[in-house]
């Protein structure tokens, strides 16, 4: 069919495959640009507990406002930035300025109410030699304790186990919380749980998703109750409504993150939010009423 397709298809498709070379490029190029102009910013998103309704910290999220293009999503920008190696610096920017967020809100805020701030690590930042040291030093730059972060690397990076496991065990020794991010999506099935440093499971949204109607999802259940038994906490990812809020409390879920319980927001929004959530945690009204 190719053949009969004739010369022109084959000088367009080359013509677009040179296009997509080329606007890699240019991207790339950008990527250096915007980190010099400082286009990047750190948005926050809240993490609650299922249990108590309680604010149990943020997941930072890195955005990019391009003067031109306007907001590009991380899942556009991230996989290039990963491939370049751009992402080390960028990701180290992430790491201290996420830290120097959860100081301010250390100093703002009753030290009993401590919050904990995840930030995501990408396998390039995990393969830097100098990554235990860099996480350190931004720790102690903005004065926080090794307990107060959390390190979230996604299932997929943990198929190059043998390569990053040690950096792991160093950072979990050290006393920093580590989490599974996306589970359910890659390779590293349940019964390969117990064999990693971590304090917590992200379970993907994929499989929140299925409670949507309160339908019964068995794998949360399971993933769950394996964790549990680990001694590891489990966060559902991706929660959109109110109606995948009883099975998760059923099966026992700790805590919860999705637009139903907050977007991700500037790091103002979120300082207003933590004023609304002590309240509300005082008034003690769980759950949140409906919006
Ligand atoms: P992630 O770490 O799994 O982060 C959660 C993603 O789900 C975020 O997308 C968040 O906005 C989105 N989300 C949260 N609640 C809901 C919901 O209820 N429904 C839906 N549909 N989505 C929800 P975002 O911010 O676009 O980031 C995408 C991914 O990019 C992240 O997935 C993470 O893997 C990566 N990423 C973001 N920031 C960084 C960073 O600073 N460093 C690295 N290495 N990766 C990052
Ligand atoms: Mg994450
Ligand atoms: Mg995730
Ligand atoms: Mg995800």
């Amino acid at each position: 069919a190719a053949k009969d397709a004739g010369k022109g298809v084959v000088q367009v498709y080359r013509a677009s495959m040179h296009e997509s070379v080329l606007q890699r490029l240019i991207m790339d190029a950008e990527l250096r640009l915007a980190i010099d102009e400082q286009q990047f910013s750190v948005h926050y998103q809240p993490i609650i507990s299922l249990i108590s309704g309680q604010l149990r910290g943020f997941e930072a999220l890195l955005r990019w406002q391009h003067p031109v293009r306007g907001d590009i999503p991380p899942s556009s920008f991230i996989p290039l930035a990963e491939s370049s190696g751009l992402i080390v610096p960028l990701g180290g920017w992430v790491l201290r300025e996420a830290c120097s967020q959860a100081a301010r809100w250390r100093r703002l805020f009753p030290p009993t109410r401590s919050l904990t701030m995840s930030v995501n690590l990408s396998v390039r930042q995990i393969q830097e030699p100098t990554l235990v040291a860099t996480v350190l030093e931004a720790l102690t730059d903005a004065g926080l304790e090794p307990g107060d972060l959390q390190l979230e690397i996604t299932e997929s990076t943990l198929d190059q186990r043998n390569l990053i496991l040690g950096v792991l065990h160093e950072l979990h020794d050290k006393g920093i919380k580590l989490a599974i991010d996306d589970f359910g999506t890659g390779y590293s099935s349940l019964s390969r749980l117990h064999t990693l440093p971590v304090d917590r499971v992200k379970i993907d949204r994929s499989f929140i998703e299925l409670l949507a109607g309160s339908n019964p999802a068995p794998l949360v259940a399971a993933t769950v109750a394996m964790a549990h038994s680990l001694g590891m906490q489990t966060t559902a990812e991706g929660i959109e409504s109110a109606d995948q809020l009883p099975m998760l409390r059923m099966y026992g879920c700790d805590d919860g993150q999705g637009y139903y319980l907050g977007r991700p927001m500037s790091a103002e929004a979120a300082t207003a939010l933590i004023h609304t959530q002590l309240r509300r945690e005082s008034a003690d009204s769980w759950p949140p009423a409906a919006r």
